[in-house]
């Protein structure tokens, strides 16, 4: 549980494996713990602040606590209930650098940690619960002995609204509960079934809808129905992080581009009202996610939009997923991708829209799926291209290997061992793109903490360390 000094970007750390950087200091650079008060943090993961507050309005006592003091507090909970994103390391980037360096990422090692931890208090004492849900929960399908092992309950896989309150209940009352708790769309919650979070949230981050209409074929979120949040219930979550000292705030969808929007088109005076609302409150905005085809559906719209914010900070970011430089996969796994635009326009309107970013001071840090099923090599050397094209452009370029998810359950994982020449190419590529924007970047992310420069000196240092070594690696690889 961290705030990555409050910059989402930098929780990518926790993907990597144990490096050439000592554990203390790589922690320290990327995820240090977040500050808590005997055990209760200042802020937590926002799925958690949804459950907290979920359970307390059915009438359940809840205590939030950060993982370094679940000790303290095992022997008097009845049940304990674990937020993950990526318990395993499975997630594409996490197991991008597993394969490529060899070893357990650090999320999958405090992950394990953390639950040993439990089973040793779970045996010793009392008969306390365990339920695990979040992002990663869709991970222990492909773990069911560790679900054995550790004695886990409970795994909630999907949105919890409807469902939690049952679950808890019956492990309070000693029924069983299905060990794998699938909730399909047609439990989603409605909008009035969402409670406010009651207490701040890692970074500000704000829910302003869930669901997406674009319908990738390789992604979870496009299961589920698409719903966008009153401006009201977004202030009065700004209000609970404002009052828990949160100052900083991210607005969370998969497009915020598309705010309110019906279509994919931007609704422009939905995104104005709602950034002026923002931005007249916070001391600095992020975006978790938005779309290149949003953004070229209404480059002034962008301008626009960062006046708005940069009247109060230099710059912003969000993650964005480029996926391929190929036409002919786009048209075929992300039809409605670059939806108003025809899919095979997509390798264009990811050019274009990079170009509004760059001019307009959103920083991406986008993604890049190696292995789709049925990837020829010829659509390697488009993505290639597109890469190549994107040089002059301020972003990060970080490619991941193909996972199976969303409608793409049945298709196999990409291996390491499946990477050709052109693939290696393809991802040295993209280090030489995200190192040539590394310093600045690293600047801008870090300057504006007290221990800013010192920090930025770190990682500065990382960087160049980094550097090197994927230099040595892409001579001996390519050679
Ligand atoms: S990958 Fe992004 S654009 Fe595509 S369905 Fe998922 S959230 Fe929507």
């Amino acid at each position: 549980m961290s705030d990555y000094h409050n910059n989402e970007f930098l929780g990518f750390g926790t993907c990597a494996p144990p490096n050439i950087i000592p554990e203390s200091l790589y922690s320290y650079m990327f995820f240090p713990p977040i500050k808590s008060k005997n055990g209760t943090p200042v802020a937590a993961p926002y799925g958690l602040r949804k459950v907290e507050a979920m359970l307390l309005k059915e009438g359940i006592s809840v205590a939030t606590v950060s993982p370094d003091a679940v000790d303290k507090y095992v022997q008097d909970a009845k049940v304990i209930g674990i937020h993950v994103m990526d318990p395993f390391g499975l997630g594409p980037a996490s197991s991008t650098f597993a394969a490529l360096f060899k070893k357990e990422p650090y999320l999958a090692i405090y992950f394990k940690n953390l639950l040993g931890r439990l089973a040793v208090h779970r045996t010793k004492a009392n008969n306390v619960k365990v339920v695990v849900g979040g992002p990663g929960a869709w991970q222990f399908q492909y773990r069911l002995k560790f679900v054995e092992d550790y004695m886990i309950d409970c795994v909630v896989e999907g949105e919890g609204e409807t469902v939690l309150g049952q679950v808890f209940r019956d492990l309070l009352k000693g029924e069983t509960v299905p060990r794998h708790f699938k909730v399909g769309p047609e439990r989603a919650p409605s909008l009035e079934q969402i409670p406010d979070i009651v207490n701040p949230s890692v970074n500000g981050l704000v829910e302003i809808g869930r669901g997406c209409c674009r319908h990738c074929e390789f992604c979870n979120v496009t299961l589920r129905p698409l719903r966008w949040f009153p401006k009201e219930k977004i202030m009065r979550e700004m209000r609970v992080n404002m009052a828990g000292g949160v100052r900083s705030c991210c607005l969370h969808a998969e497009d915020v581009l598309l705010y309110g929007s019906r279509n994919t088109l931007p609704d422009e005076q939905r995104l104005i009202e709602l950034h002026e609302m923002v931005m007249k409150r916070t001391e600095s905005l992020s975006w978790s996610h938005c779309s290149l085809a949003a953004v070229q559906a209404n480059p002034k719209l962008v301008a626009k939009i960062s006046e708005i914010v940069r009247a109060r900070q230099a710059w912003w970011g969000a993650e964005i997923g480029i996926e391929t430089g190929s036409a002919r996969l786009a048209r075929k796994i992300m039809p409605a991708k670059a939806h108003p635009f025809r899919a095979e326009e997509w390798p264009e309107v990811v050019r274009s829209a990079m170009g509004v970013l760059h001019d307009n001071l959103l920083v991406p840090a986008c993604t890049l799926i190696v292995g789709l099923p049925e990837e020829t090599e010829d659509d390697i050397l488009k993505t290639m291209e597109l890469i190549d094209d994107l040089r002059g452009m301020r972003s990060l370029i970080v490619p991941l290997y193909f996972v199976p998810l969303g409608k793409l359950t049945s298709e196999d994982w990409f291996h390491h061992a499946e990477m050709s020449d052109l693939h290696k190419q393809l991802l040295f590529l993209c280090a030489e793109h995200d190192f040539r924007w590394m310093r600045e970047l690293i600047d801008w992310s870090v300057g504006g903490q007290w221990y800013g420069r010192f920090l930025s000196i770190l990682m500065q240092v990382f960087g160049v360390l980094a550097k090197k070594k994927a230099r040595q690696l892409e001579v001996s690889v390519l050679k």
